[in-house]
Protein backbone atom coordinates (compact mmCIF):
# COMPACT_ATOMS: atom_id res chain seq x y z
CA UNK A 1 0.00 0.00 0.00
CA UNK A 2 1.19 3.32 -1.01
CA UNK A 3 2.54 5.86 2.00
CA UNK A 4 -0.42 7.87 0.72
CA UNK A 5 -3.17 5.95 1.13
CA UNK A 6 -2.02 4.73 4.99
CA UNK A 7 -1.80 8.73 5.87
CA UNK A 8 -4.86 10.43 7.67
CA UNK A 9 -7.51 11.77 5.49
CA UNK A 10 -7.54 15.33 7.15
CA UNK A 11 -5.52 17.98 5.52
CA UNK A 12 -4.69 15.84 2.43
CA UNK A 13 -4.23 18.40 -0.24
CA UNK A 14 -6.24 17.19 -3.45
CA UNK A 15 -6.80 18.80 -6.55
CA UNK A 16 -9.19 17.27 -9.36
CA UNK A 17 -9.28 18.36 -12.55
CA UNK A 18 -12.45 19.17 -14.47
CA UNK A 19 -15.77 20.33 -11.82
CA UNK A 20 -18.65 18.47 -14.19
CA UNK A 21 -20.38 14.84 -12.93
CA UNK A 22 -17.47 12.59 -11.99
CA UNK A 23 -14.91 15.76 -10.73
CA UNK A 24 -18.00 16.85 -7.60
CA UNK A 25 -18.97 13.56 -6.83
CA UNK A 26 -15.27 12.51 -5.63
CA UNK A 27 -14.62 16.11 -4.84
CA UNK A 28 -17.88 15.61 -2.22
CA UNK A 29 -16.59 12.38 -0.80
CA UNK A 30 -13.02 13.44 -0.34
CA UNK A 31 -14.74 16.69 1.18
CA UNK A 32 -16.38 14.77 4.16
CA UNK A 33 -13.63 12.86 4.91
CA UNK A 34 -11.67 16.14 5.60
CA UNK A 35 -9.28 16.52 2.88
CA UNK A 36 -8.71 19.68 1.37
CA UNK A 37 -10.33 19.23 -1.79
CA UNK A 38 -9.35 22.31 -5.15
CA UNK A 39 -11.68 21.67 -8.27
CA UNK A 40 -9.74 23.06 -11.22
CA UNK A 41 -12.12 23.64 -14.04
CA UNK A 42 -11.96 25.30 -17.66
CA UNK A 43 -15.34 26.00 -18.09
CA UNK A 44 -17.33 29.35 -16.72
CA UNK A 45 -19.72 28.29 -13.05
CA UNK A 46 -22.87 28.67 -14.57
CA UNK A 47 -23.10 25.48 -16.97
CA UNK A 48 -25.27 24.94 -19.59
CA UNK A 49 -26.78 21.78 -19.75
CA UNK A 50 -27.43 20.02 -22.68
CA UNK A 51 -30.82 19.92 -21.70
CA UNK A 52 -30.72 15.86 -21.27
CA UNK A 53 -31.85 13.20 -19.42
CA UNK A 54 -29.34 11.40 -16.26
CA UNK A 55 -30.69 8.49 -14.68
CA UNK A 56 -29.47 7.80 -11.59
CA UNK A 57 -28.22 4.14 -10.58
CA UNK A 58 -28.07 2.51 -7.85
CA UNK A 59 -24.81 3.66 -6.91
CA UNK A 60 -25.47 7.33 -7.81
CA UNK A 61 -28.69 6.87 -5.03
CA UNK A 62 -26.33 5.31 -2.41
CA UNK A 63 -23.65 8.16 -3.26
CA UNK A 64 -26.48 11.10 -2.65
CA UNK A 65 -28.17 9.04 0.05
CA UNK A 66 -24.46 9.60 2.25
CA UNK A 67 -23.70 12.93 0.79
CA UNK A 68 -26.53 15.18 -0.07
CA UNK A 69 -27.23 17.40 2.58
CA UNK A 70 -30.52 18.91 0.44
CA UNK A 71 -33.82 17.46 0.60
CA UNK A 72 -35.53 19.40 -2.49
CA UNK A 73 -36.90 16.69 -4.45
CA UNK A 74 -35.21 16.90 -8.10
CA UNK A 75 -35.56 13.37 -10.11
CA UNK A 76 -38.64 12.31 -11.68
CA UNK A 77 -39.35 8.11 -11.11
CA UNK A 78 -40.44 6.01 -13.33
CA UNK A 79 -41.34 2.44 -13.68
CA UNK A 80 -39.58 0.56 -16.65
CA UNK A 81 -39.36 0.77 -20.42
CA UNK A 82 -42.58 0.45 -22.57
CA UNK A 83 -42.02 -0.25 -26.23
CA UNK A 84 -44.62 1.65 -28.68
CA UNK A 85 -45.91 0.21 -31.05
CA UNK A 86 -48.27 1.45 -34.00
CA UNK A 87 -51.07 3.79 -32.56
CA UNK A 88 -48.79 4.34 -29.12
CA UNK A 89 -49.89 0.72 -28.43
CA UNK A 90 -47.33 -0.09 -25.40
CA UNK A 91 -45.82 -3.36 -24.72
CA UNK A 92 -43.57 -3.69 -21.64
CA UNK A 93 -40.05 -4.14 -22.46
CA UNK A 94 -38.59 -3.68 -18.73
CA UNK A 95 -39.54 -3.20 -15.36
CA UNK A 96 -37.98 -1.68 -12.23
CA UNK A 97 -37.98 1.94 -10.36
CA UNK A 98 -35.80 4.36 -11.61
CA UNK A 99 -35.14 8.09 -10.81
CA UNK A 100 -34.02 10.03 -13.92
CA UNK A 101 -33.01 13.73 -13.73
CA UNK A 102 -31.39 16.22 -15.67
CA UNK A 103 -27.47 17.01 -15.94
CA UNK A 104 -27.96 20.47 -14.79
CA UNK A 105 -29.90 19.82 -11.82
CA UNK A 106 -27.40 16.80 -10.83
CA UNK A 107 -24.29 19.59 -11.60
CA UNK A 108 -25.88 22.37 -9.12
CA UNK A 109 -27.34 20.12 -6.73
CA UNK A 110 -23.19 18.90 -6.40
CA UNK A 111 -21.83 22.33 -6.66
CA UNK A 112 -24.23 23.48 -3.60
CA UNK A 113 -23.08 20.83 -1.74
CA UNK A 114 -19.60 20.80 -2.73
CA UNK A 115 -18.80 24.50 -2.58
CA UNK A 116 -22.16 26.08 -1.64
CA UNK A 117 -22.74 27.47 -5.04
CA UNK A 118 -25.77 29.39 -5.04
CA UNK A 119 -28.22 28.98 -7.79
CA UNK A 120 -31.69 29.14 -8.81
CA UNK A 121 -31.94 25.04 -8.68
CA UNK A 122 -30.76 25.60 -4.92
CA UNK A 123 -30.59 28.88 -3.56
CA UNK A 124 -30.21 27.68 -0.11
CA UNK A 125 -26.67 25.60 0.00
CA UNK A 126 -26.43 23.27 2.83
CA UNK A 127 -24.39 24.08 5.75
CA UNK A 128 -20.51 22.93 6.04
CA UNK A 129 -19.99 20.75 8.69
CA UNK A 130 -17.27 21.06 11.35
CA UNK A 131 -15.34 17.97 10.31
CA UNK A 132 -15.58 19.07 6.16
CA UNK A 133 -12.41 19.76 4.24
CA UNK A 134 -12.10 22.80 3.08
CA UNK A 135 -12.97 23.19 -0.84
CA UNK A 136 -12.58 25.49 -3.33
CA UNK A 137 -13.88 25.52 -7.15
CA UNK A 138 -11.63 27.17 -9.47
CA UNK A 139 -13.72 28.10 -13.15
CA UNK A 140 -12.37 29.06 -15.98
CA UNK A 141 -9.13 27.58 -14.95
CA UNK A 142 -7.61 25.19 -17.47
CA UNK A 143 -5.30 22.39 -16.14
CA UNK A 144 -1.65 22.58 -18.53
CA UNK A 145 0.04 19.84 -17.01
CA UNK A 146 0.67 17.58 -14.01
CA UNK A 147 3.80 16.24 -13.03
CA UNK A 148 6.48 16.17 -10.28
CA UNK A 149 8.87 18.69 -10.42
CA UNK A 150 11.81 16.48 -9.16
CA UNK A 151 11.87 13.00 -8.98
CA UNK A 152 12.20 13.39 -5.06
CA UNK A 153 9.49 15.35 -4.63
CA UNK A 154 6.49 13.86 -2.64
CA UNK A 155 3.68 16.08 -4.13
CA UNK A 156 2.77 16.82 -7.76
CA UNK A 157 2.83 19.94 -9.19
CA UNK A 158 -0.54 20.96 -11.27
CA UNK A 159 0.14 24.20 -13.47
CA UNK A 160 -2.97 25.74 -14.88
CA UNK A 161 -3.91 28.82 -16.97
CA UNK A 162 -6.99 31.58 -16.32
CA UNK A 163 -8.43 31.73 -19.48
CA UNK A 164 -9.56 34.93 -18.75
CA UNK A 165 -6.53 37.07 -17.47
CA UNK A 166 -4.21 34.35 -19.09
CA UNK A 167 -1.71 34.00 -15.63
CA UNK A 168 -0.68 31.01 -15.31
CA UNK A 169 -0.40 29.31 -11.47
CA UNK A 170 1.44 26.41 -10.04
CA UNK A 171 -0.17 24.19 -7.21
CA UNK A 172 1.11 21.46 -5.11
CA UNK A 173 -1.06 18.46 -4.55
CA UNK A 174 -0.71 15.30 -2.47
CA UNK A 175 -3.35 13.29 -4.68
CA UNK A 176 -4.10 14.73 -8.24
CA UNK A 177 -7.92 13.39 -9.72
CA UNK A 178 -8.39 13.62 -13.99
CA UNK A 179 -11.90 14.11 -13.69
CA UNK A 180 -11.46 15.86 -17.37
CA UNK A 181 -14.10 13.93 -19.11
CA UNK A 182 -13.55 11.73 -22.90
CA UNK A 183 -10.68 13.97 -24.15
CA UNK A 184 -8.80 13.83 -20.47
CA UNK A 185 -5.36 16.06 -20.92
CA UNK A 186 -4.29 13.79 -18.11
CA UNK A 187 -5.18 10.52 -20.24
CA UNK A 188 -3.38 12.02 -22.94
CA UNK A 189 -0.31 12.45 -21.49
CA UNK A 190 -0.03 8.99 -19.46
CA UNK A 191 -1.78 7.14 -22.02
CA UNK A 192 -1.54 8.55 -25.07
CA UNK A 193 -2.72 5.78 -27.18
CA UNK A 194 -6.24 5.23 -25.69
CA UNK A 195 -8.62 7.60 -27.25
CA UNK A 196 -12.31 7.60 -28.50
CA UNK A 197 -13.31 5.26 -31.21
CA UNK A 198 -16.39 6.28 -33.38
CA UNK A 199 -18.93 3.49 -32.66
CA UNK A 200 -20.62 3.99 -36.29
CA UNK A 201 -24.13 6.16 -35.33
CA UNK A 202 -25.13 9.01 -33.46
CA UNK A 203 -28.05 10.56 -31.62
CA UNK A 204 -29.99 13.55 -32.42
CA UNK A 205 -31.36 14.75 -29.08
CA UNK A 206 -33.72 17.84 -28.01
CA UNK A 207 -36.08 18.32 -25.62
CA UNK A 208 -40.15 19.48 -25.63
CA UNK A 209 -42.14 21.29 -22.58
CA UNK A 210 -44.57 19.15 -21.43
CA UNK A 211 -47.35 21.92 -21.55
CA UNK A 212 -46.85 21.69 -25.41
CA UNK A 213 -47.76 17.90 -25.87
CA UNK A 214 -50.98 16.66 -26.10
CA UNK A 215 -52.50 14.28 -23.45
CA UNK A 216 -52.01 11.52 -25.40
CA UNK A 217 -48.19 11.80 -25.21
CA UNK A 218 -48.16 12.94 -21.90
CA UNK A 219 -49.73 9.38 -21.04
CA UNK A 220 -47.52 7.23 -23.27
CA UNK A 221 -44.48 8.66 -21.01
CA UNK A 222 -46.33 9.37 -17.39
CA UNK A 223 -44.86 6.11 -15.92
CA UNK A 224 -42.06 4.73 -17.82
CA UNK A 225 -39.26 5.58 -20.58
CA UNK A 226 -40.44 4.55 -23.94
CA UNK A 227 -38.80 3.09 -27.40
CA UNK A 228 -39.14 2.53 -30.42
CA UNK A 229 -37.02 0.51 -32.69
CA UNK A 230 -36.48 -0.12 -36.45
CA UNK A 231 -33.79 -1.99 -37.89
CA UNK A 232 -30.53 0.54 -36.93
CA UNK A 233 -32.22 2.75 -35.54
CA UNK A 234 -33.87 3.42 -32.21
CA UNK A 235 -35.51 5.89 -29.88
CA UNK A 236 -36.12 6.42 -26.42
CA UNK A 237 -37.85 9.19 -24.89
CA UNK A 238 -38.76 10.09 -20.96
CA UNK A 239 -39.10 12.66 -18.81
CA UNK A 240 -36.80 15.15 -16.91
CA UNK A 241 -37.14 18.01 -14.93
CA UNK A 242 -37.71 21.99 -16.32
CA UNK A 243 -36.22 24.97 -16.11
CA UNK A 244 -34.24 25.37 -12.61
CA UNK A 245 -34.58 21.68 -11.82
CA UNK A 246 -38.98 22.05 -11.76
CA UNK A 247 -40.87 19.38 -11.08
CA UNK A 248 -44.18 20.76 -11.97
CA UNK A 249 -46.36 19.10 -14.24
CA UNK A 250 -46.46 21.19 -17.47
CA UNK A 251 -42.62 22.81 -16.64
CA UNK A 252 -40.82 19.18 -16.75
CA UNK A 253 -39.43 18.48 -20.26
CA UNK A 254 -39.65 15.15 -22.14
CA UNK A 255 -36.31 13.89 -23.43
CA UNK A 256 -35.72 12.69 -26.56
CA UNK A 257 -33.31 10.63 -28.38
CA UNK A 258 -33.08 8.96 -31.77
CA UNK A 259 -30.22 6.58 -32.80
CA UNK A 260 -28.74 6.25 -36.58
CA UNK A 261 -26.38 4.79 -37.92
CA UNK A 262 -24.16 7.20 -39.80
CA UNK A 263 -21.45 6.59 -43.04
CA UNK A 264 -18.09 8.76 -42.89
CA UNK A 265 -19.44 10.51 -45.62
CA UNK A 266 -22.92 11.13 -43.80
CA UNK A 267 -21.20 12.12 -40.48
CA UNK A 268 -19.34 14.87 -42.26
CA UNK A 269 -22.63 16.44 -43.43
CA UNK A 270 -24.32 16.36 -40.71
CA UNK A 271 -21.87 17.77 -38.38
CA UNK A 272 -21.01 20.63 -40.36
CA UNK A 273 -22.11 23.69 -38.34
CA UNK A 274 -25.40 25.71 -39.59
CA UNK A 275 -24.03 29.03 -39.11
CA UNK A 276 -20.35 28.99 -40.20
CA UNK A 277 -19.94 25.47 -41.51
CA UNK A 278 -16.91 24.24 -39.42
CA UNK A 279 -17.05 20.69 -38.83
CA UNK A 280 -17.80 20.10 -35.00
CA UNK A 281 -15.96 16.48 -33.41
CA UNK A 282 -18.23 15.00 -31.08
CA UNK A 283 -21.54 17.71 -30.65
CA UNK A 284 -23.36 20.12 -33.04
CA UNK A 285 -24.78 22.33 -30.12
CA UNK A 286 -28.42 23.36 -29.62
CA UNK A 287 -29.02 25.99 -32.71
CA UNK A 288 -26.10 25.08 -34.48
CA UNK A 289 -27.58 21.71 -36.41
CA UNK A 290 -28.50 22.35 -40.22
CA UNK A 291 -31.86 22.34 -40.79
CA UNK A 292 -31.64 20.52 -44.17
CA UNK A 293 -29.82 17.73 -41.37
CA UNK A 294 -32.92 17.69 -39.40
CA UNK A 295 -35.51 18.26 -42.30
CA UNK A 296 -34.66 15.28 -43.42
CA UNK A 297 -34.79 13.55 -39.77
CA UNK A 298 -38.89 15.02 -39.61
CA UNK A 299 -39.35 13.65 -43.30
CA UNK A 300 -37.89 10.36 -42.19
CA UNK A 301 -40.07 10.32 -39.12
CA UNK A 302 -43.32 11.35 -41.19
CA UNK A 303 -42.59 8.50 -43.63
CA UNK A 304 -41.90 5.68 -40.96
CA UNK A 305 -43.97 6.73 -39.25
CA UNK A 306 -43.13 6.69 -35.67
CA UNK A 307 -46.00 6.12 -33.10
CA UNK A 308 -47.85 9.04 -32.75
CA UNK A 309 -46.32 10.09 -29.37
CA UNK A 310 -42.69 9.70 -30.75
CA UNK A 311 -43.82 11.82 -34.04
CA UNK A 312 -45.49 14.75 -31.94
CA UNK A 313 -42.52 15.02 -29.51
CA UNK A 314 -39.94 14.84 -32.76
CA UNK A 315 -42.32 17.34 -34.62
CA UNK A 316 -42.09 20.17 -31.64
CA UNK A 317 -38.38 19.89 -30.70
CA UNK A 318 -37.11 23.43 -31.21
CA UNK A 319 -33.52 23.03 -30.79
CA UNK A 320 -31.85 19.72 -31.91
CA UNK A 321 -28.55 18.70 -31.18
CA UNK A 322 -26.35 15.68 -32.21
CA UNK A 323 -23.92 13.72 -30.05
CA UNK A 324 -21.64 11.14 -31.91
CA UNK A 325 -21.36 8.07 -30.25
CA UNK A 326 -17.77 7.08 -29.26
CA UNK A 327 -16.19 5.15 -26.72
CA UNK A 328 -12.69 3.47 -25.07
CA UNK A 329 -11.51 1.93 -22.35
CA UNK A 330 -8.03 2.54 -20.74
CA UNK A 331 -6.73 -0.70 -19.30
CA UNK A 332 -4.74 1.87 -16.96
CA UNK A 333 -5.98 4.65 -14.34
CA UNK A 334 -2.75 4.85 -11.63
CA UNK A 335 -0.33 6.85 -12.57
CA UNK A 336 3.16 8.84 -10.55
CA UNK A 337 2.89 5.99 -7.84
CA UNK A 338 -0.47 6.24 -7.53
CA UNK A 339 -0.94 10.34 -7.22
CA UNK A 340 -2.58 10.72 -10.27
CA UNK A 341 -5.98 8.71 -10.64
CA UNK A 342 -8.03 8.82 -13.65
CA UNK A 343 -11.99 8.51 -13.35
CA UNK A 344 -15.30 8.94 -15.41
CA UNK A 345 -15.66 9.83 -18.69
CA UNK A 346 -11.89 10.40 -18.68
CA UNK A 347 -11.34 6.74 -18.00
CA UNK A 348 -13.68 4.59 -20.06
CA UNK A 349 -15.90 6.25 -21.65
CA UNK A 350 -19.35 4.11 -21.67
CA UNK A 351 -21.37 4.11 -24.84
CA UNK A 352 -25.02 6.08 -23.37
CA UNK A 353 -27.78 3.22 -23.77
CA UNK A 354 -27.14 1.92 -20.14
CA UNK A 355 -27.61 5.13 -18.60
CA UNK A 356 -24.52 4.18 -16.67
CA UNK A 357 -22.27 7.47 -17.31
CA UNK A 358 -23.24 9.35 -13.13
CA UNK A 359 -23.24 5.30 -12.20
CA UNK A 360 -19.98 5.06 -13.18
CA UNK A 361 -18.82 8.17 -12.07
CA UNK A 362 -20.31 7.44 -8.47
CA UNK A 363 -18.61 4.01 -8.58
CA UNK A 364 -15.11 5.42 -9.38
CA UNK A 365 -15.78 8.28 -6.25
CA UNK A 366 -16.08 5.62 -3.99
CA UNK A 367 -13.18 3.52 -5.00
CA UNK A 368 -10.97 6.28 -5.00
CA UNK A 369 -12.73 7.47 -1.11
CA UNK A 370 -11.78 4.13 0.00
CA UNK A 371 -8.61 3.98 -1.58
CA UNK A 372 -7.53 7.52 0.14
CA UNK A 373 -9.33 6.19 3.22
CA UNK A 374 -6.67 3.35 3.37
CA UNK A 375 -9.35 0.59 2.94
CA UNK A 376 -8.34 -0.46 0.02
CA UNK A 377 -4.30 -0.05 -1.58
CA UNK A 378 -4.18 1.22 -5.30
CA UNK A 379 -3.35 -2.13 -6.68
CA UNK A 380 -6.65 -3.06 -5.41
CA UNK A 381 -8.34 0.23 -6.48
CA UNK A 382 -7.05 -0.03 -9.67
CA UNK A 383 -7.80 -3.82 -10.63
CA UNK A 384 -11.53 -3.13 -8.68
CA UNK A 385 -11.96 0.20 -11.15
CA UNK A 386 -11.01 -1.25 -14.10
CA UNK A 387 -12.85 -4.36 -14.14
CA UNK A 388 -16.03 -2.80 -13.08
CA UNK A 389 -15.33 0.05 -16.21
CA UNK A 390 -14.82 -2.88 -18.60
CA UNK A 391 -17.94 -4.43 -17.50
CA UNK A 392 -19.79 -1.61 -18.36
CA UNK A 393 -17.70 -0.71 -21.25
CA UNK A 394 -18.60 -4.15 -22.65
CA UNK A 395 -22.10 -3.86 -21.91
CA UNK A 396 -22.67 -0.56 -23.73
CA UNK A 397 -20.82 -1.88 -26.72
CA UNK A 398 -23.29 -5.14 -26.95
CA UNK A 399 -26.11 -2.82 -26.32
CA UNK A 400 -25.14 -0.44 -29.32
CA UNK A 401 -24.28 -3.40 -31.57
CA UNK A 402 -28.10 -5.01 -30.50
CA UNK A 403 -29.62 -1.51 -31.68
CA UNK A 404 -27.82 -0.55 -33.88
CA UNK A 405 -25.66 -3.32 -35.27
CA UNK A 406 -25.98 -6.58 -37.45
CA UNK A 407 -27.33 -9.92 -35.34
CA UNK A 408 -24.04 -11.86 -35.77
CA UNK A 409 -22.29 -8.76 -34.47
CA UNK A 410 -24.89 -8.77 -31.80
CA UNK A 411 -24.54 -12.41 -30.62
CA UNK A 412 -20.42 -12.03 -30.85
CA UNK A 413 -20.37 -8.78 -28.33
CA UNK A 414 -23.30 -10.45 -26.23
CA UNK A 415 -21.49 -13.67 -25.46
CA UNK A 416 -18.64 -11.23 -24.78
CA UNK A 417 -20.36 -8.90 -22.26
CA UNK A 418 -22.16 -12.31 -20.72
CA UNK A 419 -18.92 -14.15 -20.65
CA UNK A 420 -17.10 -11.22 -18.64
CA UNK A 421 -20.07 -10.69 -16.67
CA UNK A 422 -20.21 -14.01 -15.36
CA UNK A 423 -16.14 -14.02 -14.58
CA UNK A 424 -16.89 -10.22 -12.59
CA UNK A 425 -19.33 -11.08 -10.66
CA UNK A 426 -17.90 -14.87 -9.49
CA UNK A 427 -14.49 -13.46 -9.02
CA UNK A 428 -15.69 -10.29 -7.31
CA UNK A 429 -17.78 -12.17 -4.90
CA UNK A 430 -14.99 -14.94 -4.18
CA UNK A 431 -12.34 -12.16 -3.54
CA UNK A 432 -14.94 -10.52 -0.72
CA UNK A 433 -15.43 -14.19 0.64
CA UNK A 434 -11.64 -14.83 1.06
CA UNK A 435 -10.81 -10.94 2.16
CA UNK A 436 -13.63 -10.59 4.85
CA UNK A 437 -15.29 -13.49 5.04
CA UNK A 438 -18.19 -11.76 3.30
CA UNK A 439 -17.65 -8.53 4.57
CA UNK A 440 -16.77 -6.68 1.64
CA UNK A 441 -16.06 -2.29 1.28
CA UNK A 442 -18.72 -0.41 0.09
CA UNK A 443 -17.24 -0.31 -3.50
CA UNK A 444 -16.59 -4.68 -3.79
CA UNK A 445 -20.54 -5.01 -2.14
CA UNK A 446 -20.94 -3.43 -5.42
CA UNK A 447 -18.52 -5.79 -7.57
CA UNK A 448 -20.66 -8.57 -6.05
CA UNK A 449 -24.76 -7.36 -6.87
C1 LIG B 1 -21.65 21.11 -19.93
C2 LIG B 1 -21.96 19.62 -19.97
C3 LIG B 1 -23.27 19.21 -20.15
C4 LIG B 1 -23.58 17.85 -20.19
N1 LIG B 1 -24.87 17.50 -20.35
C5 LIG B 1 -25.18 16.20 -20.32
C6 LIG B 1 -26.53 15.80 -20.40
O1 LIG B 1 -27.42 16.62 -20.48
N2 LIG B 1 -26.80 14.46 -20.37
C7 LIG B 1 -25.81 13.52 -20.24
O2 LIG B 1 -26.10 12.32 -20.20
N3 LIG B 1 -24.53 13.86 -20.15
C8 LIG B 1 -24.19 15.17 -20.19
N4 LIG B 1 -22.89 15.52 -20.09
C9 LIG B 1 -21.89 14.46 -19.97
C10 LIG B 1 -21.87 13.85 -18.59
O3 LIG B 1 -21.66 14.84 -17.61
C11 LIG B 1 -20.77 12.84 -18.52
O4 LIG B 1 -20.85 11.91 -19.55
C12 LIG B 1 -20.76 12.01 -17.24
O5 LIG B 1 -21.53 12.56 -16.25
C13 LIG B 1 -19.34 11.81 -16.73
O6 LIG B 1 -18.81 13.04 -16.60
P1 LIG B 1 -17.32 13.41 -16.38
O7 LIG B 1 -17.35 14.38 -15.25
O8 LIG B 1 -16.44 12.23 -16.27
O9 LIG B 1 -16.92 14.10 -17.75
P2 LIG B 1 -17.45 15.53 -18.40
O10 LIG B 1 -18.85 15.71 -18.03
O11 LIG B 1 -17.05 15.46 -19.79
O12 LIG B 1 -16.59 16.57 -17.59
C14 LIG B 1 -15.24 16.83 -17.79
C15 LIG B 1 -14.99 18.23 -17.27
O13 LIG B 1 -13.60 18.50 -17.31
C16 LIG B 1 -13.40 19.80 -17.82
N5 LIG B 1 -12.05 19.82 -18.40
C17 LIG B 1 -11.60 19.13 -19.48
N6 LIG B 1 -10.30 19.39 -19.69
C18 LIG B 1 -9.91 20.26 -18.72
C19 LIG B 1 -8.68 20.90 -18.40
N7 LIG B 1 -7.56 20.67 -19.11
N8 LIG B 1 -8.64 21.74 -17.33
C20 LIG B 1 -9.75 21.96 -16.58
N9 LIG B 1 -10.95 21.39 -16.85
C21 LIG B 1 -11.03 20.54 -17.89
C22 LIG B 1 -14.53 19.99 -18.82
O14 LIG B 1 -14.79 21.35 -19.07
C23 LIG B 1 -15.67 19.31 -18.11
O15 LIG B 1 -16.37 20.16 -17.25
C24 LIG B 1 -22.55 16.88 -20.05
C25 LIG B 1 -21.23 17.30 -19.86
C26 LIG B 1 -20.93 18.66 -19.80
C27 LIG B 1 -19.50 19.11 -19.56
Amino acid sequence: MSSLAQDECVGRRVIIVGGSIAGLMCGLLLKHVGCNVEILEQDSDDRKSHMAGIAMGPNVMDLLRDHDRLKKPFTYGIDGLQSLGTGNKPRIVATGKREITSWDALYYRLRSNFDGWVSAYYPQPPKADIMDGTTAYHSNTRVLDVGRPDASDAHLTVTSVNRHTNAVSERNADLVIGADGADSMIRAKYQPAVQRRYAGYVVWRGTVQEEHLSDPTLKAVAHSAINHTMDQHHIIAYVIPGKDGSLQAGERLVNFCWYTNETPESLDDILRDRIDGHRHRNTVPAGRVKESAWEARLKHARAVPLPPAMLEIVEKIQEPFIQVISDFFSPKGAFENGQVLLMGDALTLVRPHAGLSSAKSAFHSRAIEDFVRGKTSIQEWETCVLRYSYLHWTQGVYWGTFYQGSMSMAIISGAHYWTYSAWYRFTSWMEAMLTSGGKSSSVSDECTT
